[in-house]
């Protein structure tokens, strides 16, 4: 793929006149029985249909350094203590070219209802950072990333382009064969690019709702590659909050690592929470990403129903006449409904539903005040 010669699918192409949103009774009722179940309010269990494949979405963050990685501080009692007060379930810790850490998290004595710390790994290869989830040892560093993703593959693991768009460290090889996905943001290397005023704010504003509002941007250059990618094959996209205690002191991130925490979430829509599970979830793309400064997204739902199964972002479901997409967000905003890469409806509401009419890959971003809330792996239609 050359970079050079993408453009920024900014302008987006309208929704078909006669597509409105059809909101009835039945599903305020689901949407809110949906919520009401899910929020463990009640210990019902679901009813398998009117569940996705998942039916709980897990809060965590992705790609955070812990101090067995040359370039943080932050120990894992910081890690779960910071995490805990995100209220997140899991952290995803890719270290920077070892495994240390998940043998000393083994030896550690940690309580229940803490946060679950997993563990990947970030890997240097000569054409830029991957991040290497569910294998047991750590890939040889600087070695070229073909044979880097073979030998995660052959592990059994997934490989993902860590911050493929940054200036620093960008990635430089797109003929590369076979990743199963790449970070669609990265918060450290986005803020990094808005440096010239961050520090200033970060200073002035107690407030890092109001900081991280200011810094956000949506992604387009990911998303257009993810796009181009996405026409080719399927590949997955995620969030990383890159967080760390930086050990200099000219990093941004030095002194506030809850806020990174809170800077990009992801939900996985994992059978359980134990690290294969939540690692599968992320290496076969059954997540969705919020920045939850536009509000939480824990309710937030993008399926289709196939048969008797509702099926989730991730998904492969074979075409059939009268299948629809519905899409449930928490609060009122944009939502566009995306297949290869064009917008094919968009509404201004909490809910869509999109009878489907042709076999594409499908996603779906979520808008407030015209910077991106959320955005969800694809629904395959085959
Ligand atoms: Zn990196």
């Amino acid at each position: 793929m050359d970079l050079k010669n993408l453009k920024i699918n900014s302008k987006f192409q309208a929704p078909p006149s006669n597509v409105v949103c059809r909101r009835s009774w039945k599903l305020v009722f689901g949407a809110l029985l949906f919520c009401f179940v899910t929020s463990g309010c009640v210990s019902l269990k679901p009813h398998p249909v009117s569940q996705p494949i998942a039916s709980k979405p897990y809060r965590g963050v992705y790609h955070v350094h812990s101090s067995f990685s040359p370039d943080s501080k932050a120990s894992l009692p910081t890690i779960i203590r910071t995490a805990k007060q995100a209220g997140l379930d899991f952290v995803i810790v890719t270290d920077r070219n070892n495994h240390s850490a998940a043998a000393a998290y083994e030896k550690m004595k940690i309580n229940e209802s803490d946060p679950k710390l997993f563990f990947g790994v970030e890997v240097t290869t000569s054409d830029g950072h991957l991040t290497a989830l569910g294998i047991p040892s750590t890939p040889e560093k600087g070695k070229p990333s073909q044979s880097t993703i073979d030998g995660i593959h052959e592990q059994g693991g997934y490989a993902l382009i860590a911050h493929p768009a940054s200036i620093e460290r960008p990635w430089t090889h797109w003929d590369v064969k076979n990743f199963d996905g790449l970070e669609i943001y990265n918060f450290k290397y986005a803020s990094q690019q808005n440096a010239g005023m961050s520090k200033a704010f970060q200073k002035m504003f107690s407030s890092s709702n109001f900081f991280l509002k200011s810094l956000l941007k949506t992604p387009y250059t990911e998303l257009t590659i993810w796009d181009r990618l996405l026409k080719e094959r399927k590949v997955i996209g995620v969030a990383a909050v890159d967080a760390q205690i930086s050990k200099s002191w000219k990093s941004f991130s030095d002194g506030n690592f809850l806020m990174q925490f809170q800077a990009v979430t992801l939900y996985a829509l994992a059978d359980e929470l134990k690290e294969k599970s939540v690692l599968d979830a992320v290496g076969k793309g059954r997540t969705f990403m919020a920045f939850e400064v536009f509000g939480s997204a824990r309710d937030f739902s993008f399926t289709v129903q196939d048969g008797s199964n509702v099926q989730a972002a991730g998904s492969e479901v074979s075409f059939k006449e009268g299948m629809d997409f519905q899409v449930k967000v928490p609060g009122e905003a944009e939502i566009r409904l995306i297949r290869d890469g064009q917008i094919v409806q968009r509404i201004q509401s909490r809910d869509m539903m999109h009878k489907i009419q042709a076999k594409g890959t499908y996603r779906v971003e979520v808008y407030r005040k015209g910077k991106l809330w959320i955005f969800t792996n694809p629904i395959w239609i085959s």
